[in-house]
């Protein structure tokens, strides 16, 4: 009959107190404060959106085609005059002139200068950011 009489008593937990800590390490960045940049993966920089990643544009001036049609014979290469198709004297017949602004039709992205990368603006160019769920303490409080 003993056991029985232990009953419920003897099947419950130990209830002592065990010294709960008010913090503990933060899951989320493991301590460090810090995590890796989701936005440019860590690396501290990210394509340039402007340009693709490429530090080129295509000319907004000749459309990407590299030459400038002419204004005077509107691309055609020769004029009328009286009814006599003549050479058009400001572009020599050739219609277009090449374009001043580009190199085959593609300009410097002064986005990025040239690079195709931007330092990444959420991170400041560091790779890593203040953990947000503990604020960079590297701790979690305990509810
Ligand atoms: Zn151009
Ligand atoms: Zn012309
Ligand atoms: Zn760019
Ligand atoms: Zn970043
Ligand atoms: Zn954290």
């Amino acid at each position: 009959m003993s056991a029985l009489a232990c009953g419920a008593a003897c099947v419950a937990p130990a209830l002592a107190e065990v010294a709960v800590p008010d913090t503990i390490t933060c899951v989320y960045c493991d301590g460090s404060g810090e995590v890796t940049c989701a936005y440019c993966d860590g690396n501290g920089a990210v394509e340039c959106n402007y340009c693709d990643g490429t530090g080129k544009i295509t000319c907004t001036f000749c459309n990407g085609t590299g030459r400038i049609r002419c204004a005077e014979c509107f691309g055609k290469g020769y004029l009328y005059n009286g009814g006599d198709r003549v050479k058009c004297p400001t572009c020599k017949g050739a219609g277009s002139f090449p374009c001043d602004y580009c190199v085959d039709g593609k300009m410097f992205c002064e986005v990025c200068r040239g690079s195709g990368e931007r330092t990444c603006i959420v991170c400041d160019g560091y790779g890593s950011v203040q953990c947000a769920v503990c604020k960079g303490t590297g701790k979690m409080k305990l509810k």
